[in-house]
């Protein structure tokens, strides 16, 4: 951005360049009257982004001032779209009220920034999404690596943030005041941004964030430990942090970098946050950025929101629900016991129709408490945020009427429940005091009802009297003055005046008892004392009957935020909604409660994939495939040809897995899972050209990650590995994964491949169970069955595909015709392809003989003597297959 020198400004310019310099982040929005205008390089900016009229308006430094401008009324709508854009932008207003007369020479009126607008701490509806959290983040090095209270850009960058050097993380969802932190470390970090998905981020320079780096803030200064600790224990006004648990130094840090920031952007103000809530990774399926991406959770891989595991499970009638809901998807659990409370609570209001409906019904009307609150407890509230509170007390105590008996709930609504009930005191107070038709905005009047505060109502009957007093004077000027078409209007300068046609004004002109104001063309006005009176009187009582609205509508702030039972009332709501969403689902018979157990089992039957079953054409039925991965045939091969649905069965195996441990109901007819501790999915080419890895060496990181983290109690399900190489190159990477999954990791798998050959490891590999999808060909066309049967697929089918995909036939005809010469010369060729003959090559790990011998020995009754003959012959035994090579 080009640098201005504010020398030489007006007086008002000179204060639009101090704010800027406060604020050289952000587009300034300078408040002018109804106006936000911005100037120079914001206004080119904002113009561009918004697409609205650039002007000029004088000039500086011999330069004309570029300029565009926003009405405020309209600004929540350009503020959204600019922070979508990735602006962030400080709003000024003017703190003083507008001076009249004389006052107006001295000077431009007072303004401050009231608010910075970023991406992670916004408040208003108008800028939210309901259904989302929207988070800010804060990620700090550990003390150990961080200078204290440095700030960033130059001096670190020399000492690299490192791979195991611990982060403190600490998110705040400002519109809801979710306040939570954790330890993490560079590893874990990108499984951390995947499940968060924070719409801002504060890191270190040197960090890096992969897909997230476009959230980056700006950076800010991280405080030094103990001032971390102080600035938060003062922050929620208790003597040390640790009255909220154990936070790690650098966790503590995090969330003074995140208090500080949301603080700074309310111009001061701190919104009402929870309590800092430490969480441990423990209790959570580990799910990676790669599978996130490859499983479409909550956005598809569009970007949209439709076709996801989401939306085809969500039946949630609020937004708190919604938000739940996804926040449930995205973190799944490890805790048996803790799912199946989630479960029993669920299947309780499946079978139990008639408390589901009424319970549905009564959340139907539950508006958003948390938002609300959050803009109340920023001086931001509106009417209708006082009346979401009111609105959502009543629909909890209907919620609770729905539910009955508290003692014939399962658990998990009985504590839910429990926290409906209070408040019942704010709740009557607002009903009486908010008035029926509310107005959007507070200053537009009429908030509280008549007959709720004495003092208010003194006001406005003053102000409404004498309205009627004017209006009666109207019939009695018209024959005092002889004028029939006499009117008396209200004025937004001259107040009350008596207007008559220019015709009839020469007739007034001369009395005493008449003052002339104005005159147009066509009319003339006049004043009265007795007029100019009730005006003033008028004004007076409009003006005390405003203040004291304003003053009782605050006290009526003060008390929602007092009642400390609100923000777990807001959590049981959702929780409920959650619950009443899921046995909705579970009710309609085609979704089971599965069976999340404590060991190794997975077996799923009639299992589909919800989201390729409801994006299905009318008419085409979803084919529902079993899913077996037993201990004794945990790794499930599956070959057959594209568009067969292998990704699909893939993926709804998956889904299955995080919709079971998320406390979900599951799309099969049954379903037991032994608990997944971590799930990878690389399922659908993820090319990752645009950051210029290859296709191949991006499969080859992701399977990398796979081997070195997936374990015994992971589920790894895998598509084409090897496909973005040459054949016998891919077909030996695609071998030894297979064989390292089975062998090593020892997790459950499905390895899905076109390598049809890898299904003779049946006789190696104990383990594993060669699948295929069905296909039958039909008078030369191929016909996809989408049902997974026992066996290995004889031929690729891809000359067939090739033709279904509308490649001309000619090139079809010809690759069909090269396709059997070639499978010809390889059956009578001299030699089969040395990799398939699996004899040849290497013993497997599994029946490795230097494994078995030293198994077979009892380390404890050993001699020394026979102890190094052992070892001798074991060494002589590893040359000997160390030298022979594979046979070829
Ligand atoms: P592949 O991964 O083998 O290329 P996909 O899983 O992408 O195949 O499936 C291709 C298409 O076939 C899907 O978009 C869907 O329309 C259809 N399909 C897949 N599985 C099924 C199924 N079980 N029942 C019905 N249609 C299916």
């Amino acid at each position: 951005m080009k640098r201005y020198s504010p020398e030489g400004a007006t007086p008002a310019m000179a204060q639009w360049f101090a704010l800027k310099a406060e604020n050289p982040e952000a587009l300034l929005f300078f408040r002018m009257g109804d106006f936000y205008e911005l100037f120079f390089d914001d206004a080119t900016a904002a113009a561009a982004a918004l697409d609205i009229a650039l002007t000029a308006r004088g000039t500086h430094a011999g330069e004309p001032i570029s300029m565009c401008g926003v009405p405020v009324a309209a600004a929540p709508a350009y503020l959204a779209r600019l922070i979508r854009r990735g602006f962030r932008v400080a709003v000024a207003e003017q703190t003083e009220a507008p001076r009249k007369g004389k006052g107006a020479a001295k000077g431009p009126l007072a303004r401050a920034v009231v608010r910075v607008v970023t991406p992670g701490t916004l408040t208003e509806d108008e800028l939210l999404e309901p259904g989302r959290s929207n988070l800010l983040l804060a990620l700090v090095e550990g003390p150990a690596s961080t200078g204290r209270g440095r700030k960033g850009k130059g001096a670190e960058k020399a000492q690299k943030v490192q791979a195991d050097t611990p982060l403190g993380a600490a998110w705040i969802d400002v519109s809801t005041g979710l306040f939570e932190t954790a330890s993490v470390t560079q590893a874990s970090l990108a499984g951390l941004l995947g499940r968060l998905d924070p719409a801002e981020i504060l890191a270190p320079a040197d960090l890096a964030l992969g897909d997230f780096d476009a959230c980056r803030a700006p950076e800010v200064l991280v405080p030094g430990v103990e001032a971390a600790r102080q600035r938060l224990a003062s922050a929620f006004d208790v003597a040390s942090v640790d009255a909220f648990g154990t936070f790690s130094d650098e966790e503590a840090m995090a969330a003074a970098v995140a208090v500080d920031y949301v603080q700074r952007s309310q111009a001061g103000k701190l919104p009402r946050l929870t309590h800092p809530t430490p969480q441990t990774d423990g209790g959570i399926l580990g799910i990676d950025p790669a599978t996130r991406a490859s499983l479409d959770l909550l956005r598809a891989r569009d970007g949209g929101m439709e076709h996801t595991l989401f939306s085809a499970v969500n039946q949630t009638v609020t937004a708190a629900g919604a938000r739940l809901m996804a926040e449930w998807l995205s973190a799944p659990l490890t805790d048996v016991v803790r799912i199946a409370a989630r479960q029993d609570g669920w299947c309780w209001l499946r079978d139990s129709t008639s408390c589901r409906t009424a319970l549905r019904e009564a959340l139907k009307k539950a508006p958003d408490v948390a938002r609300a609150l959050g803009r109340l407890s920023l001086g931001r509230g509106q009417p209708r945020d006082l009346s979401a509170i009111r609105d959502a007390l009543h629909a909890a105590r209907a919620a609770a009427a729905a539910l009955g008996d508290v003692s014939r709930l399962p658990p998990y609504l009985s504590k839910a429940a429990a926290s409906l009930g209070g408040a019942q005191e704010l709740e009557a107070e607002l009903v009486r005091a908010l008035a029926e038709d509310l107005p959007a905005r507070l200053d537009d009047g009429g908030v509280i009802a008549a007959g709720y505060d004495g003092e208010l109502d003194g006001y406005r009957g003053l102000r409404d009297n004498s309205r009627r007093v004017v209006a009666g004077l109207q019939t009695e000027y018209a024959s005092r003055y002889g004028v029939a078409s006499l009117k008396i209007k209200h004025h937004a300068q001259l107040g009350y005046v008596i207007e008559v046609p220019v015709g009839a004004s020469s007739r007034m002109k001369d009395r005493d008892d008449l003052m002339f104001r104005q005159g147009t063309a066509s009319n003339a006005r006049f004043s009265t004392e007795e007029l100019a009176g009730l005006d003033a009187r008028i004004a007076e009582a409009a003006e005390r009957a405003a203040a004291r609205e304003k003053a009782v509508f605050n006290a009526l702030v003060d008390a929602v935020l007092a009642e400390q039972t609100l923000p777990v009332l807001a959590k049981a709501l959702a929780v409920l909604d959650v619950q009443q969403s899921c046995a909705m689902l579970a009710a309609g018979g085609s979704w089971c409660r599965p069976d999340v157990t404590d060991d190794t089992a997975f077996d799923l039957q009639a299992c589909r994939h919800p989201v390729v079953e409801s994006a299905l054409p009318k008419g085409t039925r979803f084919t529902p495939n079993g899913c077996d991965l037993s201990p004794n045939r945990r790794v499930m091969l599956l070959t057959g040809p594209n568009m067969a649905g292998k990704s699909t069965f893939l993926r709804q195996t998956a889904l299955a897995v995080i919709l079971a441990q998320g406390g979900f109901p599951v799309a099969a007819e049954k379903a037991t899972i032994g608990v997944v501790d971590q799930l990878f999915s690389r399922v659908g080419a993820s090319d990752d050209l645009a950051r210029g890895r290859s296709t191949f060496m991006v499969e080859m990181t992701e399977t990398a990650a796979i081997l070195n983290q997936a374990g015994p109690r992971s589920l790894v399900v895998v598509d084409e590995i090897g496909r973005g190489t040459a054949t016998l190159d891919g077909l030996a990477i695609a071998w030894s994964v297979l064989e390292a999954l089975h062998s090593t990791v020892r997790c459950r798998a499905i390895f899905a491949t076109h390598f049809h050959e890898l299904a003779d490891l049946v006789d190696t590999l104990p383990r594993l169970a060669p699948h295929t999808m069905a296909v039958r060909e039909w008078r030369g066309q191929i016909v996809f069955l989408h049902e997974v049967l026992v066996g290995s697929a004889k031929k690729s089918w891809g000359v067939h595909v090739a033709r279904l995909a509308g490649v001309p036939a000619s090139v079809v005809d010809r690759a069909g015709r090269l396709l059997k010469e070639l499978e010809r010369e390889h059956a009578t060729g001299p030699k089969p392809l040395p990799l398939f003959d699996t004899q040849k090559i290497l013993p497997h790990e599994e029946e490795n003989t230097l494994r078995k011998r030293l198994s077979e020995v009892d380390p404890d009754t050993l001699t020394p003597r026979a102890a190094l003959d052992i070892l001798y012959e074991l060494h002589k035994q590893a040359v000997q297959e160390e030298g022979s090579p594979v046979q070829g």
